[in-house]
């Protein structure tokens, strides 16, 4: 049976999240598939941010460290992420961008397990995840990464590998990994796990716990709508926390910052992962976004995502069958995440002229054409939306104009 708008139009009346649509600042007639990039603004952030920018900044100025619990707050955001990715208490902490926590992560698990040599990761992996790796490697010396197939990452799994590194939603194709199994499997080779949550987080279930994963970390600027740099989280599992100094040890790390000490004493707890001087407006942003989060059950923004996708993918099938698209992402509930990817060998122009019709998806190398899911403020009726506008283009021709071929700096 084809489907038609009123479907869709019939899915948005029923969906019991649809209220949280209102929450966000979103644009008149913009059709916003790329909350996987960018995360929406919350209508709350924009007060929120007036109150601390002009109350606690304005009028607390330096008081506001004690007074108004600036002090605490990555810590206060790093509890509520960890609700959120299923880790104990005192497992999260807000800090830092996820590149520079990939650096601390990594250099905590090498320390950990000095007797191995290599850390093994994928080549698919997010870019930066890999040149923070390698620059690290080659800082400290003796050291490599290592690249593996997921096909062959059990076979990779030797007695040199201190931890592996994967991301969990693979950002270019949406592909899952199976945390638990995975883990399991690097855990029984020895070796450490480190997730990579910035495509998890906010967008499917996690379950750090269940997983019983070493460490993690995480973007808040995507699925978590912290806003543009939103500081990232970190999660260090009990165990570990109290073994190793800190690769970046940093003054608010200290067990004692006010004491000024020449020498280093890490902090107890997560709190010795905290580097320097936190971006206080930042996080203001991101725990508005997270508040929201926590607000909407899990499991039914997991069951929009997936009919969200399978409904993507049926009207590609149904309206774009003429014109060579695949989808690239696993189809499969189990094995992928909260987006879909489609390649077409034009997918740079045609992502320009989608971007043009007011659909923002985006574009990732070498053809790959990029929508998010973000279930608390999409509707169903968009998407049947931005595929009708997608057979518009490819129709009509309209991606090739010379304007779609230029490349931008910002893809
Ligand atoms: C978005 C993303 C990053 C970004 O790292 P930043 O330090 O915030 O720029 C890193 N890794 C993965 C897997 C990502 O998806």
């Amino acid at each position: 049976m084809s489907l038609g708008r009123t479907d869709f139009e019939a899915l948005d009346r029923t969906d019991p999240l649809r209220p949280f649509r209102d929450r966000f600042v979103l644009p008149e007639g913009l059709i916003y598939l790329d909350g996987n990039s960018l995360g929406a603004l919350p209508k709350d952030t924009l007060a929120r941010l007036r109150q601390v920018a002009e109350i606690e900044w304005g009028q607390g100025l330096v008081r506001s460290w004690t007074g108004h619990g600036w002090i605490d707050l990555q810590l206060r955001i790093g509890a509520k992420i960890g609700w959120l990715i299923g880790a104990r208490p005192g497992e999260t902490v807000v800090a830092d961008s996820t590149s520079v926590n990939l650096f601390k992560l990594l250099g905590t698990a090498l320390k950990l397990r000095p007797e191995r040599r290599v850390i093994l990761s994928e080549p698919e992996n997010f870019p930066t995840d890999l040149y923070i790796a390698e620059g690290l490697a080659g800082l400290i010396g003796g050291y490599t990464l290592r690249l593996a197939e997921p096909d062959e990452l059990d076979a990779a799994l030797g007695p040199d590998i201190a931890v592996v590194m994967l991301t969990h939603v693979n950002y270019r194709t949406g592909r899952m990994h199976d945390m638990n199994a995975v883990t399991r499997r690097v855990q029984e080779a020895g070796a450490l796990m480190l997730w990579d949550l910035c495509h998890s987080a906010g967008a499917v279930p996690v379950d750090l716990t269940a997983a019983d994963a070493d460490f993690a970390v995480g973007c808040g600027y995507k699925y978590l709508n912290g806003g543009p740099g939103a500081p990232s989280f970190l999660h260090i599992a009990e165990r570990w926390q109290s073994l190793v100094t800190p690769p970046l040890a940093g003054w608010l790390g200290h067990a004692a910052p006010f004491a000024f000490e020449p020498g280093y004493r890490p902090a107890e707890g997560i709190r010795r992962a905290v580097t320097g001087t936190p971006p206080i407006l930042s996080l203001a942003a991101l725990e508005i976004g997270v508040d929201l989060l926590l607000e909407a059950p899990m499991p039914e923004l997991r069951a929009k995502s997936l009919r969200q996708f399978d409904l993507f993918a049926r009207l590609v099938e149904q309206e774009l069958a003429p014109w060579d698209f695949t989808i690239v992402t696993p189809r499969d509930h189990a094995h992928r995440g909260s987006q879909i990817c489609l390649a077409h060998e034009q997918g740079w122009p045609i992502m320009q002229a989608l971007i043009r019709r007011n659909v923002i998806g985006d574009f990732r190398e070498p053809d790959i054409l990029r929508f998010g899911f973000t279930p608390l403020y999409q509707g169903y009726a968009e998407i049947w939306d931005a595929v009708a506008v997608l057979k518009e283009i490819m129709t009509a021709r309209s991606w090739d104009l010379p304007d779609h071929h230029a490349r931008a700096r910002v893809t």
